[in-house]
């Protein structure tokens, strides 16, 4: 069966809920977004449904699911560290509520999926995805192919330990990466250069409440040339050009695409990522270019990319 008419994605988060109809191209044709309930499995299963329904049409061929948290191959959602749910079943709940043949994925696989079929990835083969939000979630395309693993949970690059006395994080680790080189982050060095200094920038976008400083704070203050967000950005940058490092040397991409809120920053986060990664990249000089690019379906890049893995699922490719 080979799908012409729009597939609908869903995105879930801990925030929003964000539902799409989606044109085998591509393109979006409507959109519905809504809050996460705040840690409800079920009320927020049921919100999904309404989403979907809210952006359905009538020739609509099945639903895509992207959520944030660790989906095994039958589309169930075995543990998320920022959702409070265990063994949600998506794909069967959603599909079934819909009656539509359905999908379901980590939300950073189908954002990359995303950009490999209609964004930064386009003429990739082999490209690693890194999504920087509050977290850092992974997406990898090996041979063209969404890899999934034994299991569905390949990818979660943002809970590798890189500092075993660092920070304390979501997932009852400490010092993940997501925790030296995320939004997280970003906010925790914000707060504390406002505290330390009352009459800088930081302080002064935060109304002189240091705990109130954010990211995007951050982001605006080293826009407008200010020293100590600029260090700042740098710093965050350079933790995820080291790890994004680490993972060229074990997956050997043709392209890496940084997604999420705080890749919103642009150049002021992607310079120093290059820096570092050309520093601690294997062989450097001995290898080709890997280049670092900038996501460009931003928001939409998991229901895009949950809606054409549903695609692929009815193609019979790629799974
Ligand atoms: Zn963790």
């Amino acid at each position: 069966v080979s799908a012409s008419g729009p597939a609908i994605g869903v995105d879930v988060g801990g925030t929003k809920i964000a539902a799409l109809l989606v044109a085998p191209d591509g393109q979006v044709l409507a959109s519905d977004v809504r809050p996460t309930p705040a840690d409800d499995q079920s009320a927020t299963m049921h919100d999904m449904v309404d989403a979907a329904r809210a952006v359905a049409s009538g020739d609509a061929v099945g639903v895509g699911i992207a959520a944030a948290g660790m989906v095994d191959l039958e589309g169930i959602m075995r543990y998320s560290p920022n959702l409070a749910w265990v063994d949600a079943p998506l794909a069967a709940f959603v599909g079934g509520a819909l009656d539509l043949p359905a999908v379901a994925d980590n939300d950073v696989n189908a954002a990359a999926w995303g950009e490999y079929r209609h964004g930064a990835g386009l003429g990739s083969t082999h490209l690693l995805m890194v999504s920087v939000g509050t977290g850092i979630g992974g997406g990898i395309v090996l041979d063209g192919r969404l890899y999934r693993g034994a299991n569905g949970f390949a990818a979660e690059i943002g809970h590798t330990v890189v500092e075993p006395d660092g920070p304390l994080c979501g997932c009852g680790n400490t010092g993940c990466w997501e925790q030296v080189a995320s939004g997280t982050a970003l906010t925790r060095a914000g707060k504390q250069a406002a505290a330390a200094d009352a009459g800088s920038v930081l302080a002064g976008l935060a109304a002189g409440d240091a705990d109130a400083v954010t990211g995007a704070m951050v982001t605006e203050a080293a826009r407008s040339g200010d020293g100590a967000s600029l260090a700042i950005l740098a710093g965050v940058g350079e933790r995820l050009g080291v790890g994004i490092a680490g993972l060229v040397n074990v997956l050997d991409p043709d392209l890496v695409v940084v997604g999420g809120g705080v890749s919103e920053a642009g150049e002021l986060l992607l310079a120093p990522v290059r820096e570092a990664f050309r520093r601690s990249v294997e062989g450097d000089r001995r290898r080709p270019e890997v280049p670092i690019v900038q996501a460009v379906l931003g928001n939409d890049s998991a229901a895009i990319g949950a809606a054409a893995l549903l695609f692929e699922r009815l193609d019979g490719v790629s799974r």
